[in-house]
């Protein structure tokens, strides 16, 4: 599971800017697909080898009422609940203020690690103006520059030291072939039947289930076998063993949400057919995405619907959904048991697809005959040129073209050289990745 950050402090000390930056590699991919209203509160974080969500607490506003800030704000609570350790932002250059103090006291009534960090330290030659924070108790003060990018990369080392990160496994599994299991997260929003269609699942007598809870913080992962396929069911948001059954017992959580996703190989969103695609939906689809997860739709209540209705969730799916066209789409009832089995071929298609091998050799065949077939435009002066393509990844999958001049190849011959990958080494329910290495 990622480490969590949560980042604290009252408004303007540049938490968003702070943010942003952090999150910063991922959004080009999340910005591609306009529409699709995402919380910008929460976000994947990538700083040189580590891999952490950041959560963007939006500020303390004051209590109206009373006037100050006697109340930490509902959501900062429940980010700090959340995180495992606490940044806390104050402004160098406006020294610290009542306000600080009451976000000081607050956390540490709450009691998670916590590092003190100065924004907008930029240029401050003067490292007597960060002395002064020392007095909010939090020991030593980190001077960072958000916006200049400053003390970035040492704030997140500092800040994720501590938790003592255990190396990431991926790239150790790779190599060892059939037997591993699938994780496998079933994610979505609360009542769209996620604990149902797991029940019914883990009830069914063809499928092995065993106990074995999770080590990793209170995370649950279920072992199980299916058509002597191993599979491994992740603890998605507010999923709990509860006896012999898997109950919704606590509130809907994005974090949970994301991590789940993110330790998955292949994510089943599953979306409730009498709601329709709703914004939370989208939202988590979102994050799906963005994860680079494997996916498999499937719309639930399959049987709680009529005809009406279903053409209208059809036309939602295809609209709402239009960025996740590469995954299977099930139309399912968990309660009625109907649609289920072909659910696990497409899971077992999805991470087939999400974690095939491409040779460089034919990938570079493959590459060659699609710029015979239709040449990348000229852009001004210059016409991207590809040489060769490697794989540079797999779950997702990610395609690595060399050449000159690659920054002119457009979005649209992207999409076109995407769509040859995926015919070829067909691939559904797994995104795809194609990145460009100009050679100078
Ligand atoms: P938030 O309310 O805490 O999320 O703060 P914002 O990220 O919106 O930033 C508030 C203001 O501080 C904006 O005008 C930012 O441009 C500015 N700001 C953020 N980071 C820095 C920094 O590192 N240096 C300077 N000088 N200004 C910054
Ligand atoms: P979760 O919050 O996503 O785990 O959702 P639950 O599994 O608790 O289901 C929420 C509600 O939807 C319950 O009342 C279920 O009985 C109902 N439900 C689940 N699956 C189906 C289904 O396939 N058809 C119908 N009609 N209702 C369902």
């Amino acid at each position: 599971m990622k480490p969590v950050i949560a980042l604290v402090g009252r408004p303007n000390v540049g938490k968003s800017t702070l943010f942003n930056r952090l999150t910063q590699t991922r959004d080009a991919i999340v910005a591609d697909f306009a529409g699709l209203t995402r919380d910008r509160h929460y976000g994947n974080g990538r700083q040189g080898r580590h891999e952490f969500i950041v959560i963007d607490t939006g500020g303390f506003e004051p209590d109206a009422g009373s006037g100050i800030f006697k109340e930490m704000a509902k959501q900062t609570r429940q980010a700090v609940a959340e995180a495992d350790v606490v940044i806390f932002v104050v402004d160098a250059r406006e020294g610290v203020s009542a306000q600080d103090h009451d976000i000081a006291n607050e956390l540490r009534r709450l009691g998670k690690p916590c590092l003190l960090v100065a924004n907008k330290a930029e240029g401050m030659r003067d490292t007597a103006r960060l002395a002064e924070f020392y007095e909010l108790g939090f020991g030593e003060v980190h001077g960072i520059s958000a916006a200049h990018g400053q003390g970035i990369r040492s704030l997140v080392e500092l800040a994720l030291e501590p938790l003592a990160l255990p190396e990431p496994e991926d790239e150790v599994d790779e190599e060892e072939g059939p037997s591993k299991p699938i994780k496998l997260a079933v994610a979505g929003r609360p009542n769209v039947g996620k604990s149902t269609l797991i029940n019914t699942w883990l009830g069914e007598e063809r499928l092995v289930a065993f106990d074995l809870p999770g080590t990793t913080r209170d995370a649950i992962s279920v072992p199980f076998e299916r058509n002597g396929q191993r599979f491994e069911l992740i603890d998605t948001a507010g999923l709990r063993r509860k006896g012999k059954v898997f109950e919704a017992i606590e509130k809907f959580s994005v974090v949970k949400t994301l991590q789940a996703i993110e330790s998955a190989n292949v994510v089943l969103l599953l979306i409730d057919a009498t709601q329709g695609v709703t914004d939370q939906d989208a939202h988590i689809a979102g994050y799906v995405l963005e994860s680079g997860r494997a996916v498999v739709i499937a719309i639930n209540k399959w049987d709680a619907v009529d005809s009406y209705q279903r053409e209208q969730v059809q036309r939602q799916i295809e609209t709402r959904l239009a960025f996740l066209k590469f995954a299977s789409l099930h139309f399912i009832s968990a309660i009625k048991r109907q649609g289920l089995g072909p659910l696990w071929q497409a899971i077992a298609q999805a991470h087939k697809s999400a974690t095939r091998k491409m040779s460089t050799p034919v990938l570079t065949r493959l590459l060659q005959e699609a710029v015979q077939f239709q040449a990348p435009k000229k852009a001004g002066m210059f016409r991207p040129k590809m040489r060769y393509a490697h794989q540079g990844g797999m779950n997702p999958p990610v395609i690595v073209i060399h050449g000159n001049s690659l920054e002119h190849v457009t979005e649209a011959y992207k999409r076109f050289l995407e769509g040859r990958f995926r015919k070829e080494f067909d691939l559904v329910g797994t995104p795809l990745r194609i990145e460009f290495k100009t050679q100078h």
